[in-house]
């Protein structure tokens, strides 16, 4: 029998759980940052006389429920609690539902000080200060003691019933991982090993860096073993990142097998993106557009009660209950993140800049451990995520358009832009600033955008241009980021845009690129309880760890390949250069490689090229030369259904040669096993290319590591290199080859990067 035990729930919790009604109400109102908020806290309470309590930690309990929180302020001689919020703009503009929700959390923290000071009533004050002016608005309503201790009560009874079978399901989840089984009678090679490391850096809370090959089956080796470890360590989530829809799928393929839901009580969610969940892409989050949106708090309790009951929350299944409540099926995804045990999405909701995720772990304490798939792509997707531009071109053209008031408020921007523009040393293209911009510069823009946004705050009339509330959204990420600039991103000017109709000053487009994501990604990191980060291809791993900034105590594994180097034919064809200024010197070469290997040993083979161009003269060169080759190409932009076709066609025991383009879609995350891919012909390094903005990320690499090319072209290039090589054995039973087309293969710096299994021949030239 389950004990029963405290339940501790916060302030906030109790209150977002029970007080929220009416519509989803998004649109977009002016909040201030996080420190802003503090700093409007500190004002507000400086104001206030000598003996003015701040920051008072209180508690109050209902049965076994304890609530505890922090009451923004008490003044004892008035005995007034204050419940201070702080914003933008106009107090009067605060949605009805969001203003009973502030009002919820002023009179639990007067009955909490009721209580404790054994007062008859109390004067509850809701503060709204508003950031810019400085002015406060004061709500106040007196209350006595037993209507404060009423309203409590009645949020505790409703709040426990659900908090109290959260405990039980806690409960039999533990016990049922305790007890997991792994799903198959055996581990493959290298999987058992796997799974122990993985448990291994859970029970000592570090992180782990897992090289771990193809086909040994990581996705279920790590998962079970997070999982297994759950209990031990009262891990409260377990995150499963990846970077693409695929891994997703195997994800919750392995959780399936493991038995969740029905043997393994386990709440699943797979969140998506907004855009993808979206069911009126038309509309905007608010009750007055979307009618899922309108009542939305109203019919969340039942929703969320069946979503808890059903337990399994991947897409479809979210979706069909959300539309069977009449709710939006992307924010019942939002708010069953607080109850779900694993949750499988994507990079980006733990890693981003204001990553959902990672907020809500901090806010609720959760004890998480992380699970990062093909770990490799999380370099490339960390450095966007902390790189920003500022559109000059959407700048002046909105400014342009715009109505008269909002034109004002982009002029001081402009003025400051102008000038900055004026002191560059004159460029056509982009040009880096060594230094960043100037210390006055992320300070103008954020005025300007809270200006901006106060205009565009809600409000009757016509809806906002979104254009101009995107390009506000994006500028805001560009003062966060360049609030942040260091030696690890690059500032970067250009290129020049005239104003609409040619006339006035050109103003550059400003970009903080990030470089290294590391000093960024370090609060993640700690965030995390353990963190395993795997893929088929980490090495080297001295240029993962430097990259991604991982704790020095992290542990890293390189499993071997459970395959034998005589299932793979590994040939270097050292006749061949596919440089740029050789490549069509070389294509004859090249695709007589090819056409010799298909006459060898008839099948499907993948083709990669280092872009769409030189696919095009190769796949034309293949048809004069070997026209009974039979052969297909991918194209630019394809959609999921032409992708779809062009994997159909690596049918089992089929003929001809796909090309495709290397770090595309078909580079990485497709399965062929069996006949279905007999080999592979590498037209690349893989190498970025040399231009003038791969060269100032090299530079600023070379400072920073000493190894400036191979952190921005090598190990990227030959990580690429390897996942497409990848594709041809997935099975012990597998046989395949691949070719390397380029003399470059052939040195040691290069070979030295190709995993150790691989048995590498440098061909004779034919
Ligand atoms: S359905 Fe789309 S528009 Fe409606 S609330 Fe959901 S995300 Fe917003």
């Amino acid at each position: 029998m389950f004990p029963v035990v405290d339940i501790a729930v916060s302030v906030r919790t109790l209150c977002h759980f029970t007080a929220r009604s009416g519509d989803l109400d998004l649109r977009f109102t002016p909040s201030p940052t996080g420190v802003e908020g503090i700093a409007g806290h500190q004002t507000v309470t400086a104001r206030r006389g000598a003996g003015y309590q701040r920051e008072l930690a209180l508690s109050a309990r209902f049965g076994p429920l304890v609530v505890q929180g922090r009451a923004d302020g008490f003044d004892p001689v008035a005995r007034r609690v204050e419940e201070i919020k702080t914003r933008r703009g106009d107090a009067g503009r605060v949605p009805a539902n969001h203003q009973a929700l502030h009002w919820a959390q002023a009179r639990v923290y007067g009955w909490m000080l009721c209580e404790q000071l054994s007062l008859a009533q109390i004067e509850v004050a809701l503060v709204y200060f508003d950031i810019d002016s400085g002015q406060e608005t004061v709500l106040t309503e007196t209350c006595t003691a037993d209507a404060l201790r009423d309203f409590f009560e009645d949020l505790c009874e409703r709040y426990f019933a659900w908090a109290w079978a959260d405990q039980l399901h806690r409960h039999a989840r533990d016990e049922a991982l305790t007890a997991l089984a792994f799903p198959f009678p055996s581990f493959r090679t290298g999987q058992r090993e796997l799974a122990a490391d993985v448990y291994r850096a859970n029970t000592r809370a570090r992180h782990l860096l897992a090289q771990a090959p193809t086909g040994i089956g990581k996705t279920m080796a790590t998962v079970f073993a997070s999982l297994r470890a759950m209990p031990d360590q009262g891990t409260d989530r377990l995150l499963f990142l990846t970077a693409r829809t695929t891994g997703r799928q195997l994800a919750l393929d392995a959780l399936e097998r493991l038995g969740a839901p029905t043997r393994l009580p386990l709440r699943v969610l797979e969140r998506l993106a907004r855009d993808k969940a979206c069911e009126h892409p038309d509309k905007a989050c608010h009750g007055e557009s979307c009618p899922l949106a309108r009542g939305f708090y109203d019919r969340l309790p039942a929703a969320r009660e069946a979503a808890a009951q059903a337990a399994w929350l991947d897409r479809d299944r979210l979706r069909a209950l959300a539309l069977a409540h009449g709710v939006c099926p992307y924010y019942l995804g939002q708010e069953m993140q607080r109850w779900c045990d694993v949750l499988v999405g994507d990079y980006n909701h733990w890693f981003d800049v204001g990553a959902h995720w990672f907020a809500l772990a901090e806010d609720q304490g959760w004890r998480t451990a992380l699970l990062v798939d093909e770990a490799h792509n999380l370099i490339d997707r960390a450095r966007s995520m902390y790189s920003a531009t500022l559109n000059a071109h959407e700048f002046l053209r909105q400014r342009h358009e715009a109505t008269p008031d909002i034109r004002k408020a982009m002029d001081a921007l402009h003025r400051r832009w102008s000038a900055f523009a004026r002191e560059l040393p004159p460029a056509e293209g982009t040009q880096a600033l060594a230094d960043g911009l100037p210390d006055d510069w992320a300070t103008t823009l954020q005025n300007t955008c809270n200006t901006l946004l106060d205009l565009l705050a809600p409000q009757p009339g016509p809806a906002p241009d979104p254009a101009l509330q995107n390009w506000v959204f994006e500028a805001l990420h560009f003062v966060r980021i360049a609030e942040g600039f260091g030696e690890h991103s690059l500032c970067e000017a250009g290129p020049w845009v005239a104003p609409p109709g040619g006339r006035g000053r050109r103003l550059p487009t400003l970009r903080i690129r990030n470089v290294v994501p590391a000093p960024w990604l370090e609060a993640r990191w700690a965030g995390a309880h353990s963190a395993t980060l795997f893929s088929a291809t980490l090495a080297p791993v001295e240029h993962v760890e430097e990259m991604l900034g991982l704790p020095a105590d992290a542990a890293h594994v390189d499993l071997p390949s459970p395959f034998a180097a005589e299932q793979l034919r590994v040939r270097i064809a050292p006749w061949i250069s596919t440089r740029y200024a050789d490549r069509l010197r070389s294509l004859d070469a090249l695709v007589d490689v090819i056409g010799a290997q298909f006459h060898e040993r008839p099948g499907n083979y993948l083709a990669f090229f280092s872009s769409f161009e030189y696919l095009d003269l190769a796949r034309q060169r293949l048809a004069q030369r070997h026209p009974d080759l039979p052969h297909w190409a991918q194209t630019r932009g394809m959609e999921e259904p032409e992708r779809d076709a062009f994997v159909a066609r690596f049918v089992e025991r089929g003929q001809g040669v796909g090309f495709a383009v290397l770090g595309g879609a078909f580079g990485e995350g497709i399965d062929l096993p069996g006949e279905r891919l007999v080999g592979a012909f590498i037209a690349t390094l893989g190498l970025p290319q040399v231009n003038a903005e791969n060269e100032r990320m090299r530079e600023r690499l070379q400072q920073r590591t000493g190894h400036g090319y191979d952190h921005t072209y090598l190990f990227p290039g030959l990580m690429r290199v390897v996942q497409a090589a990848g594709r041809v054995i997935r099975s012990e039973q597998d046989r395949g080859c691949v070719w390397l087309l380029d003399d470059r293969f052939a040195r040691a710096e290069v070979r030295r990067l190709l995993p150790s299994w691989w048995r590498v021949e440098v061909a004779p030239r034919p």
